[in-house]
């Protein structure tokens, strides 16, 4: 029967499969398999090769073979532990099926007396026979066992037979989609449609075949899918009519004339591009990404001050309070007086937030600073027109989509990171916005001296940070989070911070997984102020808060991190003008390859370079934990093996942008493909 199926056939649910129940699909749905699409990126590992079949008399004891057999006589002894037989033969010989666990019923079913039947499986020999115990692979229809035969990452609970009959199942109802991409874009893939790819993907004999022309047209597509969206996502935004925003620039330069230090090129170039989309009717949706210490918050400020001065409110959220604190006092400095800042904590009482939210809404305040708590249903802006959100690098697409939504008709918004990343990622995690880099940092920034040590030269450090508290200054102490445990993880943090305590006492902080926010923002203060010298923790301080005093930083078992990830933790000192130290801790003397990673360290500062580096070296999933961020990672594409896929996606993404092009006939593409969980509003 040739039933015409289209795509949405591939996202029905499991139970539309035959030979799958409930049972099935709970299992596979724990592996996040939900749909008919999604079993098909699990790929086939090995295979066993059951095509070929042996005489009884040439089998191997100890492999898997295939024979074809006569079933003779049945054995059914009824006794307790002893197994049913059935004795077959062929001309060359007998071999014994035997069968623990299995009815007399299924065994007659199976394997009935006369008839030549195939059989396959691991051969043993027992009191001088061939044997064969619990055959799975038997059949009168020899060609459905003379095959190569996938082996797939099982799900517990699911047999291999079982897996693999749902898998051919689904390569034979396989859908034939109209094709979605032009002739120019095919061509590179030597034309292959999308279904015969699939099927390719799954031969055994293409297992580890990254090159060919079929996958690299499911990378492509993938890749391509993921783009488009974001385009999308995009062009609606653009769509968006705001009312310009209207400032004369003088009252920045203003501030700009009064800082200690001149913006640099990129900063400049960067503020430039905002107050561009600010004085224009669409809407802004961007990101500012710039390594730490680049200076991206004073930029932030100075688009803030010329929205306010275009008669708009802007609300900027931090991570933490005490983040978004150190942003409000920096405004509370540069900004004139007659500007009405607020800061807005979670700890304020009753009255003083009733009455900042009052203000907000009839606009005595010009900026507010908070945490999400400033985004909250019950607060109202009368004439909000700037929603500028810091180190937020988590916010999936969706999330991103919401707070563009948020804000209102006028509100252009802002997302500022610190995670620079490689660009064929920054297209991918980035793609739905426009895009500031400021790649140069301050030229008065010095850079951290990066070492390493191993773990039993220990005294050395301690000497070492001895005299650095002497001189005044404050050390960080970093442990690696232990990811298998959470008791693990706050033991290393306790001891270590124990161990501390005894050489330093009273000079020594602690801070893990287990601290709760409130006492986490007081323990950070108390660093802050110089109250303690030395703060153990594991990686949970957010990126971005000053800490003038602190100029080394202690990382502990450093080969658990990311380059990206050491990059980012060792700029949380040398954000001041004092010459700062890293020291990155070992266990156990490095490998060459692990030296010439953290050489990439050493020798540079530039955190682009690096994310670079660490990429091709990790993978994609690995940096700066994107993984645990939410955002899907690639079925198959690869950042690196792929390159020139992203690019080419980019490419023709441009294209369909400029020309205007109608993308509904993506549709299918789209809705399988479906990365964001945002399309449904689109296509
Ligand atoms: P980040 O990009 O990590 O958010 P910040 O905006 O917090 O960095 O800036 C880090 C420090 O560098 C701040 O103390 C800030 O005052 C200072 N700074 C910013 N721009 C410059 C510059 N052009 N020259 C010198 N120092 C600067
Ligand atoms: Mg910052």
């Amino acid at each position: 029967m040739n039933i015409k199926r289209n795509y949405k056939y591939l996202l029905s649910d499991l139970t539309e499969l035959k030979g799958v129940g409930l049972k099935t699909t709970n299992l596979l749905k724990r592996k996040k398999i939900n749909n008919i699409f999604d079993l098909l990126w699990q790929l086939p590992k090995s295979y066993t090769d059951r095509s070929l079949s042996s005489k009884i008399i040439d089998l191997k004891v100890g492999d898997i073979q295939t024979v074809n057999i006569i079933p003779k006589k049945y054995s059914f002894p009824r006794i307790r532990n002893l197994p049913n037989r059935v004795l077959c033969s062929d001309e060359t010989g007998n071999i014994d099926c035997v069968f623990f666990n299995s009815y007399e019923g299924y065994i007659k079913k199976i394997l009935p007396l006369g008839k030549e039947i195939t059989v396959s499986g691991k051969i043993s020999f027992f009191k001088n026979k061939y044997q064969l115990t619990n055959p799975k692979y038997v059949s009168e229809n020899s060609s459905l066992i003379k095959q190569k035969h996938n082996t797939y990452s099982l799900t517990e609970g699911i047999s291999e037979k079982a897996y693999n009959k749902i898998i051919n199942q689904i390569l034979d109802k396989l859908p034939v989609l109209d094709e979605w991409h032009p002739n120019h874009v095919l061509k590179n893939f030597d034309y292959i449609k999308w279904n015969d790819a699939i099927k390719e993907l799954h031969k055994p004999e293409n297992i580890g075949n990254y090159k060919k022309n079929f996958y690299l047209r499911l990378v492509f597509d993938e890749i391509f899918s993921t783009f488009l969206v974001n385009s999308e996502i995009r062009k609606n935004i653009k769509k968006l009519k705001k009312k310009n925003k209207i400032f004369s620039e003088n009252n920045q330069n203003m501030i700009i004339k009064n800082l200690d230090f001149s913006l640099t090129k990129d900063q400049k170039k960067s503020l430039k591009e905002i107050n561009n989309d600010l004085s224009s009717s669409t809407k802004m949706f961007r990101l500012l990404q710039g390594d730490v210490g680049s200076g991206k918050t004073i930029v932030a400020l100075l688009a803030a001050l010329n929205t306010i001065y275009s008669g708009f409110q802007v609300s900027l959220m931090a991570p933490t309070e005490i983040l978004a604190k150190q942003h409000f006092n920096l405004a509370k400095n540069i900004f004139p007086r007659n500007i009405n800042l607020e800061f807005i904590s979670g700890k304020s009482n009753y009255k003083t937030k009733k009455n900042i939210l009052e203000k907000l809404s009839n606009h005595k305040i010009d900026i507010i600073f908070g945490t999400h708590a400033i985004f909250q249903k019950k607060v109202t802006y009368k004439k909000l027109g700037l929603i500028i959100i810091d180190e937020q690098h988590k916010f999936g697409v969706n999330q991103r989509k919401k707070l563009s939504d948020k804000g209102g008709k006028n509100c252009d918004v802002l997302l500022m990171t610190a995670t620079p990343i490689p660009r064929t990622l920054t297209m991918t995690l980035y793609g739905d916005m426009d895009i500031s880099i400021i790649q140069e940092k301050p030229k008065s920034r010095k850079p951290i001296k990066t070492f390493s040590k191993l773990e039993s030269n220990i005294n050395d450090v301690i000497k070492f940070i001895k005299k650095e508290i002497y001189l005044g200054n404050q050390v960080f102490w970093v442990c690696p989070l232990i990811e298998e445990s959470k008791k693990l993880d706050h033991s290393s943090v306790t001891t270590k911070f124990e161990y501390l305590k005894r050489l330093f006492p009273n000079q020594v902080l602690l801070l893990h997984g287990k601290t709760d926010q409130e006492e986490k923002e007081i323990i950070l203060k108390q660093f802050q102020k110089n109250q303690f010298k030395i703060l153990v923790s594991t990686t949970i301080i957010e990126v971005g808060i000053d800490f003038p005093n602190a100029n080394v930083i202690i990382i502990e078992n450093a080969n658990k991190f990311g380059l990206s990830q050491l990059h980012q933790l060792r700029g949380r000192v040398g954000r001041g003008d004092k010459s700062s130290t890293c020291i990155l801790m070992f266990k156990s003397n490095l490998s060459e390859n692990a030296k010439k990673r953290i050489n990439i360290l050493k020798e540079s500062n530039d955190g682009f370079k690096i994310s670079e580096e660490d990429m091709k070296i990790r993978g994609f999933g690995d940096i700066l934990g994107f993984k645990q961020s939410g955002i899907k990672n690639f079925k198959l594409a690869d950042p690196i093996q792929n390159h020139d896929l992203f690019i080419l996606a980019e490419n023709e993404i441009k294209r369909i942008e400029q020309s205007n092009q109608d993308i509904s006939k993506f549709k299918a593409l789209v809705k399988l493909y479906d990365r964001a969980d945002v399309i449904n509003d689109i296509v």
